[in-house]
């Protein structure tokens, strides 16, 4: 077997593996232990260059190249991550911190999205349309937009890179990808992967480095012509005045401040275990993640029981161990943030059911599983992206105001609400101003279906045949016959 997990850890351009122009590298740490997992090239403009011109070469032949033939290097990596399975999944773990479970979880999503973008590739249609002139045809067809950079974030360090990946190879575009700098081994381990699948040089570059340097010149250099970026709403609004010099496409999947409804009705079981599911998932650090939780005054006092036995429940450890289910947070950073949250709802009035700080004696990033209430939104928690283990709980008392204040924040991603009334689920999801809306589910994403947020949560959809539009141009072309007797 080709494939290790082995350092050197090296960048990929034009079918190369490569340091950086300066030979400097960075380390990469484990969240769990803070020992440190390897090091890897810290890249720059000049290596970023390297690499666009990489993709703009290769980009006729790629983009020219049938749809099958690329669809065939696309199932070709879904074997390989399939085979490579514990490997990845091992690293993701010693990367983001995640449990095991979920990171094997991750690599065979990452498959399935290879094999979907596989077969997505050959359904490009366009469109003839009848003209008014009996001489011209009216015909659209899609092309690919050209070299797209791809920058993207650790908390699905597998997924989310290698969605984009195959969505933008399957569209005919040649790529620039740069993971997070938390967990870039694991982009490296996908492009050894593009590698024994025997992708051409050129067609997919990898750099690490620099977020400021590497962004910087995909933005200012003309080549890139599309930013596929996840990530937060912050860096997303740098990226789009970057992207003004050029015009450039962004496609855009930023922050979110999911709120999570229990009506009156729903069935308090089911509701509260989702909440479980959604929000310790990953350790609270999905975008997809319920940031808070509006219970019906009814009911509030049985559903908080049975949540806060669940999550009483909740192991906290090391992901490689079996039995752990929350593992740290990313970073000192990531954990930073939550005790800031926690402590800020403290402070102006909220109690804390379940943990409520740091967990003590471990050299990681770890934080107790927690449950807030009395919690209002004044508190940065009910107006901010936590991406931690903590779930506020608030009540409402009808459905106009639980709308409101769902509805009262810039986020619009993902939203979620558990009720057993068919007309008020057909109200409820119109109402919500929200890209992605659960009805007694909590982790709705899907292959098949579009991701992507209203508002500040971003531009563009990934997913299903809606990804491949943010890599693809229409093109208009009208042929007027001119031999007599047409
Ligand atoms: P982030 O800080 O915005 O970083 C995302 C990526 O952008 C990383 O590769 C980062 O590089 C890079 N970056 C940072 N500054 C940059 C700059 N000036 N120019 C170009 N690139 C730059 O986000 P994160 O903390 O990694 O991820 C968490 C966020 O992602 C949350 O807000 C979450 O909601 C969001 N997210 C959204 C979705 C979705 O589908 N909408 C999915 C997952 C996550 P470095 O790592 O090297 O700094």
């Amino acid at each position: 077997m080709s494939f290790t997990a082995k350092a050197p850890y090296q960048m990929f351009i034009n079918g190369i593996w490569t340091d950086a122009d300066s030979k400097e590298v960075f380390e990469v740490k484990n969240p769990a232990t803070t020992e440190v997992v390897g090091t890897v090239p810290m890249g720059s403009d000049t290596d970023t260059t390297k690499a666009l011109n990489a993709a703009q070469n290769a980009f006729k032949s790629w983009s020219r190249l049938p749809a099958r033939k690329r669809g065939e290097y696309l199932e070709k990596v879904k074997d390989l991550l399939l085979e490579n399975l514990q490997e990845l999944a091992v690293m993701i773990t010693l990367e983001s911190g995640k449990p095991l479970s979920e990171a094997k979880g991750e690599v065979i999503s990452a498959a399935e999205n290879f094999a979907w973008y596989a077969a997505e590739a050959r359904r490009v249609y366009g469109e003839v349309i009848p003209s008014d002139d009996a001489a011209k045809r009216i015909v659209v067809i899609r092309q690919a937009v050209g070299v797209a950079a791809l920058i993207t974030p650790w908390n699905f360090p597998l997924n989310i890179l290698g969605r984009k990946v195959a969505t933008a190879l399957a569209a005919g575009c040649t790529i620039v990808a740069k993971p997070a700098e938390q967990t870039p081994i694991t982009g490296i381990l996908l492009w050894r992967l593009l590698e024994q699948a025997g992708l051409p040089p050129g067609v997919a570059n990898l750099v690490t480095g620099d977020p400021v340097q590497i962004g910087k010149e995909l933005l200012d250099n003309p080549i890139a012509k599309v930013i596929g970026f996840t990530g937060s709403t912050a860096v997303g609004k740098l990226l789009m005045q970057g992207a003004s010099k050029h015009v450039k496409r962004l496609a855009l999947e930023l922050g979110g401040h999911a709120p999570f409804i229990v009506f009156e009705d729903a069935d308090l079981d089911l509701a509260a275990k989702a909440v479980v599911r959604n929000k310790f998932r990953n350790t609270g650090q999905m975008c997809g993640c319920a940031n808070r939780v509006y219970v019906h005054e009814l009911v509030y006092d049985a559903f908080i029981e049975k949540l806060t036995a669940l999550v009483q429940k909740l192991q906290v450890g090391n992901g490689l161990e079996d039995s752990t289910e929350v593992g740290p947070l990313v970073d000192e950073q990531g954990l930073i943030k939550v005790k800031q949250h926690v402590d800020d709802a403290l402070s102006k009035g909220a109690t804390a059911l379940v943990g409520g700080c740091a967990l003590e004696g471990s050299p990681g990033f770890f934080y107790q599983p927690t449950i807030l209430v009395n919690v209002h939104k004044e508190m940065d928690i009910m107006r901010e992206e936590t991406f931690g283990p903590v779930v506020p709980v608030t009540t409402f008392t009808s459905e106009e105001e639980v709308l409101n204040q769902a509805n009262d924040t810039q986020y619009g991603l993902y939203a979620y609400f558990f009720t057993k009334d068919a007309d008020r689920s057909i109200r409820v999801s119109e109402a919500l101003e929200y890209g992605m809306v659960g009805i007694n589910d909590s982790l709705i994403t899907a292959i098949q279906a579009p991701a992507g947020g209203f508002k500040e949560s971003g531009l563009g959809r990934e997913g299903g045949h809606w990804g491949m539009d943010e890599y693809l141009e229409v093109k208009y072309v009208t042929h007027t016959m001119t031999s007599q007797g047409n």
